[in-house]
């Protein structure tokens, strides 16, 4: 059984405080899935994400025709967006499958992957909620689950 955990976020600022807080918690080889709608605030968790590792970079967008954007932090973020990924061949284009090695990924659009997507990972679910934002992370594999552990502890 994973751990779970779900919050309501009511403004962008929470989402992207969220983030930051997963990434300052975040050790080597975190897998982190984000499923959401356009729209959904994936992105935005992402730019949390990249301040709370340190990235210094200003502008955190969307990965678009290389699917993977690369960031420098206290541990190296891999920001992916299957997106527009065409098939499996994409996935071994982009080298899908050595993600993140000792730094920390984060996926939008993880179900284009299917199969190829690691059994640990944190899995994190974004859906409107009137003007804001309802999400739940699910944890998947002992480091995923004491990382969820510890992401409880300070929301
Ligand atoms: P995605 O990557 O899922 O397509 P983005 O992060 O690019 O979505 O955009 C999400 C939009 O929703 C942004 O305009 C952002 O400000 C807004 N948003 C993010 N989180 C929340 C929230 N908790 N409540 C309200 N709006 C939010
Ligand atoms: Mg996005």
């Amino acid at each position: 059984m994973a751990g779970t955990l779900t919050l309501r976020l009511d403004a962008p600022e929470k989402t992207r405080a969220l983030g930051e807080a997963v990434g300052r918690l975040a050790g080597p080889g975190c897998y982190i899935c984000l499923y959401g709608d356009l729209g959904a605030g994936k992105t935005t968790f992402v730019q949390g994400l990249a301040a709370g590792l340190g990235v210094t970079e200003a502008y955190i967008t969307s990965p678009s025709f290389a699917l993977v954007n690369e960031y420098a932090g206290r541990l190296t973020l891999y920001h992916i967006d299957l997106y527009r990924l065409s098939g499996p061949d994409d996935l071994a284009d982009i080298g899908f499958s050595e993600y993140p090695g000792a730094g920390v990924a984060a996926v939008e659009w993880p179900e284009r992957a299917g199969e190829y997507l690691p059994d640990e990972r944190l899995d994190i679910f974004i859906e409107y909620d009137g003007e804001g934002r309802s999400i739940r992370l699910a944890a998947y594999g002992k480091s995923c689950e004491a990382l969820l552990e510890a992401i409880c502890r300070t929301s």
